[in-house]
């Protein structure tokens, strides 16, 4: 194979390899990878290699002994000789943590600055209240609590721990007996309605704004509480936690789709102001690729928006055969792993890969 001097100097889409770390949605970006007839590679910790392996989606597997110690120069050295392009996914992120990316030297899908913009939550919510989008109320002190409320721990793996109340005595009530030392925490208007996951990809290359599809989690132990009843769970003393154990696919009311696309749109947009090296448009990187709005939709179809994850989320695992919304699009089955390697092929086709690396 021939070894390209730089990025942009090969347009042969063979000459580069679609690389990730052998978890969370691997399986789904490997495979659509393999279909857009690209090589591909995963990074795995040792012992996670089985799926990698029975499913044979990897042209090559690296094994590192952690994540933390095994993503080093080294590999990023031997990334670089493979010509890799790196694709971030939720597990990615989460272990190697956002100031390690930005000083990631592989090839790299996606804006790094985006990732310091969902992970800090005021900036977060800066980004997010620039789209214009419906966000909970926030309550600076338990004083101003007038309504129903859910306290987020920070770091709190799960949401193991979050706790819903009314008032501020309440608040403090269950502060004292269960939290006394916690200091880090949110109080955030408590929003009753259904959670939906909104799963976007929007092109730099296309100009275009794609909805790919949509999911609900299956999370321990909120999604079996109901199964006993309220006076079991009282006297049981159970916590409520959302630990994720799985991705269901959802399909929306169509007369929802007009106001999610303007949504993602807008939220891109203010993207482009905020964060990313300037392009020759003048505006800035941005938010691009795959990304989502997580929200919680009330009995009044109001759209409210408590998180956006700006790279693939695994909730669109359900789809690697394509969703409803991506076989009305596409004549073959397009996951959004799927849709990432033939945004990036296209780009390396067009002279643009740059465009879409970060
Ligand atoms: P992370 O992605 O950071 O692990 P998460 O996606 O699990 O977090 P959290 O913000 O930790 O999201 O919320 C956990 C769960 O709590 C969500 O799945 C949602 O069902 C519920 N939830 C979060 N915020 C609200 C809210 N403001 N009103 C009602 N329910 C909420």
């Amino acid at each position: 194979m021939k070894q390209p001097q730089s990025p942009q100097a090969s347009q042969n889409p063979r000459d580069y390899v679609i690389a990730t770390m052998g978890s969370h949605s691997a399986l789904q970006i490997l495979k659509g990878a393999r279909d857009e007839g690209m090589r591909t590679l995963v990074i795995c910790q040792k012992g996670m290699e089985r799926p990698y392996q029975s499913y044979g989606v990897a042209d090559a597997m690296l094994l590192v002994d952690d994540w933390k110690k095994g993503w080093n120069a080294a590999l990023e050295r031997e990334l670089m000789e493979r010509n890799a392009i790196v694709i971030p996914h939720g597990s990615f992120v989460a272990y190697l943590g956002h100031n390690r990316v930005a000083r990631m030297k592989a090839m790299y899908y996606g804006t790094k600055e985006i990732l310091e913009w969902e992970s800090d939550r005021r900036k977060e919510r800066k980004w997010l209240e620039q789209s214009r989008l419906l966000l909970p109320r926030v309550f600076k002190r338990p004083e101003d609590i007038d309504r129903r409320v859910i306290v987020k721990f920070h770091g709190a793996g799960g949401g193991f721990g979050y706790f819903v109340v009314k008032s501020k005595e309440q608040f403090e009530e269950v502060k004292r007996k269960k939290y006394p030392k916690e200091k880090d925490f949110v109080i955030q208007e408590y929003i009753v309605g259904v959670p939906l996951y909104i799963h976007y990809f929007h092109s730099p290359i296309t100009g275009e704004l794609e909805i790919m599809s949509f999911d609900k989690r299956y999370e321990s132990n909120a999604d079996s509480i109901g199964r006993i009843r309220a006076e079991d769970q009282l006297a049981a003393n159970i916590h409520t936690s959302y630990t994720i154990v799985g991705n269901m696919p959802v399909v929306v009311r169509e007369s929802l789709l007009p106001e999610m696309f303007e949504m993602g749109e807008r939220v891109v947009k203010i993207s482009q102001k905020l964060c990313g090296p300037k392009t020759a448009s003048g505006k800035r990187k941005g938010l691009f690729g795959p990304f989502c709005l997580e929200t919680i939709i009330t009995r009044k179809l109001q759209i409210y928006v408590f998180e956006i994850s700006a790279r693939i989320v695994a909730g669109t695992n359900p789809y690697i055969n394509g969703s409803p919304y991506t076989d009305l699009k596409y004549d073959v089955p397009m996951s959004t792993g799927r849709r990432i390697a033939r945004e990036i092929k296209q780009a390396i086709g067009e002279g643009r890969l740059e465009e879409v690396l970060g």
